[in-house]
C-alpha cells in the first residue's frame, strides 16, 4: 500500500482541472507565501534558532530575506514570464507564428536539506508555484523544528487541492520516490542525488540536482591579508559552515599563509570573541551524527587556530588547519563545518592544476588585488559558480543562475531561472491553413526544382 497515493492522486487531477494555469491562481499561491514569511517570522527565526542556533541576522538575511527577494521578484514579472516568447522566423515560416510556451511540467516534487531549512524550500517552491505546477515539498527530517512549521502552518497559506508536504526520512523519500512525478527538484547531498537520479530515471523525469561538494578559495601573494581573512572566515563561518557554498579549502603559497593565520586569527577573534563558544553569532552542528564527522576531521594535519569541540552543545570552535595532506579525509569530503584547512601551492599554475584535477565544485573563489589574476583562475578552471574576491555573494544576485556543474549538481534556479527550470519550453508554429500552391514546392516527386529550396 503506497502511503502517498492519495495525496498524489489529489494533486494529479487538480492539475488536470487547469486551475493552477491561470496567472491569477498563481499570483494568489505567491501572495500566500508572502504572507506566510511575513505573519510568522518570529516563529521561523525560532525554529531556525532550535535547529541551528541560527542568530537572527544570519536566519534574516540568508532564509527569510531572499525568500520574500524571489516572491516579491516573482509577483512582480509574473505576467511577463508566462507571456509567449516570439522567435525569429525563417524563409519557408515568414508568414507564421513562432513562439516559445512556458508550460507547467505538472506534480513537482522538491527535496530539501536541512543546512537552510526555510531558504532552500521557499525559493524553488516559488518557482514552482509561479510556473504554474502542482507541488509535494519533502523537508529535512533533521531540522526538526523547521519540518514542523513548515508540514503544519505553510499548507494554510496555499491551495491545499495543488499543494502537499510529505514528512519523512530516508526510507520514506525512496519509497515517495517511486511515484511517477513530472519534474524533481532535489538539494543534497552527491550520494543521495545519485539516488533521486536513479529513481526518476525509471519515469523518463526530468531534475534539476542542486548538490555540494569542495569549493576551492585561491589565495594570491598580491592580496591585503586582513582583508581576504575576513571574508574568508565570515563565510566559513557563517551558519558554522553548514553551507553549500562555503570556502571549503583555502590553496595559497607558505608565505600567504603566514601572513593569512595571524589576520584570521584576528578576524576570529573581532566577529566572535575571546570565546566564540560564548558568542550568540556562532551556532551549531545540526546533530550528532554531523557532529562527530566533524570532530573526527579536526585531527586532519595540524591545527593552527581553534580546534576546540563539545560535543554536548554540538560545539565546533572556528578552526584553521595547516600541513594538510590530499589524501586526509578533510580534503577528501565537503567539510560542512567551520574547520578550514590551507593548502600550500607554489603560485596560480599548480593551483589551477589542483583545482582541475578534482570534481567541478559548485562554487569557486579566487581573492587577489590583481585582476589579471582572477581572470586566469576564471578561464583556467570550470564550477557551478565564481566569485572573486569575495565570499557567496554571487547567490544573492537574483539575475544570476545558481546550480552546480558535473559533480556538483545540473540545472539552475533563482529569479527568471527558477521559472524557467519549472517550465516545459514548448515550441509552437502557427502555419497559415492556406496558401497550398506555394507550399506544393516541397513535395514528391522530388526534382530539381526541390533542390533549390
Ligand atoms: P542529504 O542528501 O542527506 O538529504 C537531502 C534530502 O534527501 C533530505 O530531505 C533527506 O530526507 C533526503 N534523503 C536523505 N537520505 C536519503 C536516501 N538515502 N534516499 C532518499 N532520500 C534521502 O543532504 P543534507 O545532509 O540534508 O544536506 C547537506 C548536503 O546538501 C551537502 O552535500 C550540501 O553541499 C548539499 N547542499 C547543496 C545545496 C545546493 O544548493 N547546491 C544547498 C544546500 C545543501
Amino acid at each position: 500500500m503506497d502511503p502517498f497515493a492519495d495525496t498524489l492522486q489529489r494533486l494529479r487531477e487538480a492539475f488536470r482541472s487547469g486551475q493552477t494555469q491561470a496567472a491569477d491562481f498563481r499570483a494568489t499561491q505567491l501572495k500566500g507565501l508572502g504572507r506566510f514569511l511575513r505573519e510568522n517570522k518570529q516563529l521561523l527565526q525560532d525554529a531556525l534558532a532550535q535547529d541551528l542556533h541560527k542568530s537572527a541576522f544570519e536566519s534574516e538575511v540568508s532564509e527569510i530575506r531572499m525568500s520574500q527577494g524571489e516572491v516579491n521578484l516573482a509577483l512582480k514579472n509574473l505576467r511577463a514570464w508566462m507571456k509567449d516568447e516570439k522567435v525569429p522566423r525563417n524563409l519557408a515560416t515568414q508568414l507564421d507564428s513562432a513562439f516559445i510556451r512556458k508550460e507547467p511540467f505538472g506534480l513537482v516534487l522538491i527535496i530539501a536539506p536541512w543546512n537552510y531549512p526555510l531558504n532552500l524550500t521557499l525559493v524553488p517552491l516559488v518557482g514552482a508555484l509561479a510556473a504554474g505546477n502542482c507541488v509535494v515539498l519533502k523537508p529535512s527530517e533533521i531540522s526538526k523544528n523547521m519540518e514542523r512549521v513548515l508540514a503544519e502552518v505553510l499548507p494554510r497559506y496555499l491551495d491545499q487541492s495543488c499543494f502537499a508536504v510529505v514528512l519523512g526520512g530516508p526510507e520514506e523519500t525512496q519509497q515517495l520516490l517511486e511515484n511517477k512525478f513530472d519534474y524533481i527538484f532535489f538539494t543534497g547531498s552527491p550520494r543521495v542525488g545519485k539516488i533521486v537520479m536513479a529513481a526518476a530515471a525509471k519515469h523518463l523525469t526530468p531534475v534539476t540536482l542542486e548538490l555540494g561538494g569542495k569549493n576551492p578559495c585561491y589565495v594570491d601573494d598580491d592580496c591585503d591579508p586582513q582583508t581576504v581573512a575576513n571574508r574568508v572566515v565570515w563565510f566559513r563561518c557563517f551558519n558554522t559552515g553548514q553551507t553549500c557554498v562555503a570556502p571549503d579549502y583555502v590553496l595559497c603559497s607558505r608565505e600567504t599563509q603566514e601572513r593569512l593565520l595571524p589576520a584570521m586569527q584576528s578576524a576570529i577573534t573581532r566577529f566572535y570573541g575571546e570565546d566564540p563558544k560564548s558568542s550568540p553569532d556562532l551556532g551549531r552542528i545540526i546533530g550528532e551524527k554531523q557532529f562527530r564527522r566533524l570532530q573526527g576531521l579536526l585531527g586532519c594535519g595540524r591545527v593552527a587556530i581553534g580546534g576546540q569541540s563539545d560535543e554536548s552543545e554540538r560545539y565546533i570552535a572556528p578552526t584553521v588547519l595547516v600541513d594538510v595532506q590530499e589524501t586526509e579525509p578533510v580534503m577528501q569530503e565537503e567539510i560542512f563545518g567551520p574547520i578550514l584547512p590551507i593548502v600550500n601551492v607554489r603560485g596560480l599554475d599548480e593551483a589551477v592544476d589542483f583545482i582541475t584535477r578534482r570534481e567541478k565544485p559548485l562554487t569557486l573563489y579566487a581573492f587577489s588585488n590583481n585582476s589579471q589574476v582572477i581572470k586566469r583562475v576564471l578561464a583556467g578552471t570550470s564550477s557551478g559558480g565564481f566569485c572573486g574576491n569575495d565570499g557567496f555573494m554571487h547567490v544573492t544576485l537574483t539575475t544570476l543562475p545558481f546550480g552546480g556543474v558535473g559533480a556538483s549538481g545540473m540545472g539552475r534556479y533563482h529569479g527568471k531561472f527558477s521559472f524557467d527550470t519549472f517550465s516545459h519550453h514548448r515550441a509552437c508554429l502557427l502555419h497559415a491553413p492556406g496558401m497550398e500552391k506555394i507550399y506544393a514546392i516541397r513535395y514528391p516527386p522530388y526534382s530539381p526544382r526541390n533542390q533549390r529550396l
